[in-house]
C-alpha cells in the first residue's frame, strides 16, 4: 500500500533558540512540498516555541513517561508534550535504550500512554553490528517490534488512522556516515511489516516504515524510492534547512 512519505527530524540533544531560525526555515520549505509529511522532534525545551512559530509541520517530543504526572523528577509525560501541542513522540531511540536502558516492554507501555494523550507515535528499532554481524539482525528487529509496538484498542484505532509509525535504524548507521543497503533496507521493512500485520491484522499495512541511519541529501532519493520504505528518520541532516530540505524533496 503506497503511503505518504513522513520525513522526520530528530534534533536529540541539540538546539537552542537560536536554532528556531532554521525550524522556521524548514517550514517555510515545507510549504513547497505538500505531498509529504514533515515534522521536527526537537529538544523538550523548544517545542512550545517551535509550534508557537509554525504551523506547516509536525512538532513531537523524543521520549516521553508512562506516567500522566506525578513523583518522577525530571521527566515528561505524554499528556505535557500533548498539552504543548506536540503531535507526537519518538519512542525506544536506540540512545534511550542504551544509555537510560529502555526495553521494549517499557517502550510498549510509552506509546501506549502517548496514544492515550492523542499523539501520534514513532516507535523506533534496529539492530547492532555485533547482532548484524551474527546473522540476528532480523530476529532482533523482528522481536523489537513484537515487544515495543502500542496494543489494544487505542492503537488499533491509532493504526488505522495513520498515527503509529516504526522507524528502523540500524545502530551501526546512526550518526556513523555509515548508510545501509537499500537490500538490507528492503528486505528488513518486509519482517518489520510482517511483524504489524502479525500485530495488527491487515491494518498492519497502514503502518508507516520508516528508514534511519546517516540518511542525507546524497542517498535519500535511493533509499526513499526503495520498496516498503514509507520515509526517513534524520538526525544530523535535520539540523539545518539545507541539509533537511533536500531530503523532503527526494521524497
Ligand atoms: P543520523 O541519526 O541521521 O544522524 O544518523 C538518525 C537517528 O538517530 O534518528
Amino acid at each position: 500500500m503506497p503511503h505518504r512519505p513522513y520525513i522526520v527530524g530528530n534534533w536529540k540533544m541539540n538546539g537552542t533558540r537560536a536554532m528556531l531560525a532554521e525550524a522556521r526555515a524548514i517550514a517555510r520549505g515545507a510549504a513547497r512540498y505538500p505531498d509529504v509529511d514533515i515534522a521536527l522532534a526537537p529538544p523538550f525545551t523548544l517545542i512550545g516555541a517551535l509550534r508557537a512559530e509554525v504551523s506547516e509541520i509536525g512538532v513531537g517530543g523524543q521520549d516521553c513517561h508512562v506516567a500522566v504526572k506525578g513523583a518522577h523528577t525530571g521527566d515528561v509525560s505524554a499528556a505535557m508534550l500533548a498539552d504543548i501541542g506536540a503531535d507526537f513522540v519518538i519512542l525506544g531511540h536506540s540512545e534511550r535504550r542504551k544509555d537510560h536502558g529502555e526495553g521494549d516492554a517499557l517502550i510498549r507501555a510509552k506509546a501506549e500512554a502517548a496514544l492515550a494523550a492523542g499523539l501520534g507515535v514513532i516507535v523506533c528499532v534496529g539492530e547492532t553490528l555485533e547482532e548484524r554481524d551474527g546473522g540476528k539482525a532480523e530476529a532482533v528487529v523482528s522481536g523489537q517490534v513484537d515487544g515495543s509496538i502500542p496494543l489494544g484498542d487505542a492503537a488499533a484505532e491509532a493504526v488505522a488512522t495513520g498515527k503509529v509509525a516504526v522507524a528502523y535504524e540500524p545502530v551501526w548507521a546512526i550518526g556513523t556516515g555509515r548508510v545501509a543497503a537499500v537490500e538490507d533496507v528492503v528486505a528488513m521493512h518486509a519482517a518489520v511489516r510482517a511483524r504489524l500485520v502479525a500485530a495488527y491484522g491487515e491494518a498492519g499495512e497502514k503502518v508507516r516504515i520508516l528508514y534511519g541511519g546517516s540518511v542525507n541529501a546524497g542517498n535519500a532519493a535511493d533509499l526513499l524510492a526503495a520498496e516498503g520504505v514509507g520515509g526517513a528518520l534524520v538526525g544530523g541532516a535535520s539540523l539545518t534547512a539545507d541539509a533537511f530540505l533536500p531530503i523532503v524533496a527526494a521524497a
